[in-house]
């Protein structure tokens, strides 16, 4: 949704932050691990191990030399104490010797991101995003079957909008369990307030909203095979980008707090909308909030929305391909001005699309 004449408004919101769920997840996760360094042990080894770096256990351990001596003792951040309580003292890297653990060092919300497994192991891991429970979230702590990619197995990770407490991942392999974090920072940016008018504003209040939030629930909802086997493309030739991916705003004076779900670019009316991928229509229609609407699932839990478009010029049920025409620009539903409001979801979660363009993978 865009309103290209808003003017930013300046000062932050407090309480955007969940403080409720900041304190459990200290509470949790707020101490990192002691390890005992074995023979064969390498800085280098742990940090992956621990789906970490070298540079944060080094940090961490305020180590002056990357040489480890056996019975040193080592922080690690990436095991929660609940982990190292339920496991033999001292034996965590042995419960998950059969994977190979990468996840990115740091990420910000709204990301999406991968985490990569492998080794003999890892084709039987599944994986859950402990952090997910309290957050509000469809389906918290879904127990994911990593992809097949080349020599590695990935799944498919994402931050939600709001928080910036740690993604927690959780590893296993039978009855080991490995327990990861990935820390989180925020998007520094200021309210918006749109102050729509009436008019605009009331598209809010239609009736027909529901059967509107019922179609793209559903479109959340689906678990199909990974549908792309190529990078990820624009959905337009565009002229600008208007209204930033992760805006916070309120709509209405007084309103609660939203979150700007996708990236708006700017078009004139009647530019191409093209799929940014492979993938399958899962619904196509006009609609009164998201206006000429089409949503794609490419499978993997990635789906693709297209919002406010003057025209849909495909239909649910069609396989399109990446670069396939799919509607036009327009202005339809809670629109003020022709632009392309693009979402790229993982799981039912908006995840920035610029992430994704021109990558097989979110980087
Ligand atoms: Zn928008």
């Amino acid at each position: 949704m865009n309103q290209p004449h808003a003017k930013p408004s300046v000062p932050p919101v407090p309480g955007l932050v969940r403080a409720a769920c900041l304190v459990a997840t200290a509470l949790l996760f707020g101490t990192a691990n002691a390890y005992t360094v074995k023979p064969g042990d390498t800085l280098y080894r742990l940090a992956q191990l621990h789906g970490t770096t070298v540079a944060e256990l080094i940090r961490l351990n305020s180590l002056t030399s990357t040489t480890l001596e056996v019975g040193q003792t080592l922080r690690l951040p990436g095991v929660s104490t609940a982990t190292a309580n339920a496991s033999v003292p001292g034996t965590v890297p042995s419960r998950i010797s059969g994977v190979t653990v990468n996840a990115p060092a740091t990420l910000r919300m709204g990301d999406a991101f991968i985490l990569r497994l492998s080794g003999p192991g890892a084709a039987q891991a599944t994986v859950r995003f402990p952090s997910e429970a309290g957050e509000d979230v469809r389906l918290p702590g879904e127990r994911l079957t990593p992809i097949p990619a080349g020599n590695e197995f990935i799944v498919l990770g994402r931050v939600v909008l709001g928080k910036n407490t740690p993604v927690v991942y959780e590893i296993q392999v039978g009855q080991d369990v490995l327990q990861g974090r990935i820390p989180v920072t925020g998007l520094p940016q200021p309210l918006q307030r749109l102050n729509l008018p009436p008019r605009i504003a009331s598209k809010l209040e239609d009736p027909a909203r529901k059967a509107e939030d019922a179609a793209v629930e559903q479109a959340y909802a689906r678990r199909t095979a990974q549908a792309w086997s190529r990078p990820f493309q624009p959905a337009a030739a565009v002229r600008a980008r208007s209204s930033a991916f992760g805006q916070p705003r309120t709509y209405v004076a007084n309103g609660p707090v939203a979150y700007h779900y996708g990236t708006d670019y700017l078009a004139p009316a009647g530019t191409t909308v093209m799929a940014v991928n492979d993938g399958t229509v899962v619904v196509a229609g006009m609609y009164p909030v998201r206006g000429g609407l089409v949503v794609i699932d490419h499978g993997a839990g990635l789906t693709s929305l297209y919002f406010h478009q003057r025209a849909v010029t495909v239909k649910v049920g069609q396989k399109v391909t990446r670069g396939q025409k799919v509607g036009e620009v327009g202005s339809t539903g809670l629109s003020t001005g022709a632009h392309l409001h693009l979402e790229m979801r993982v799981r039912g979660e908006g995840t920035d699309p610029a992430g994704w363009m021109n990558r097989l993978w979110p980087k």
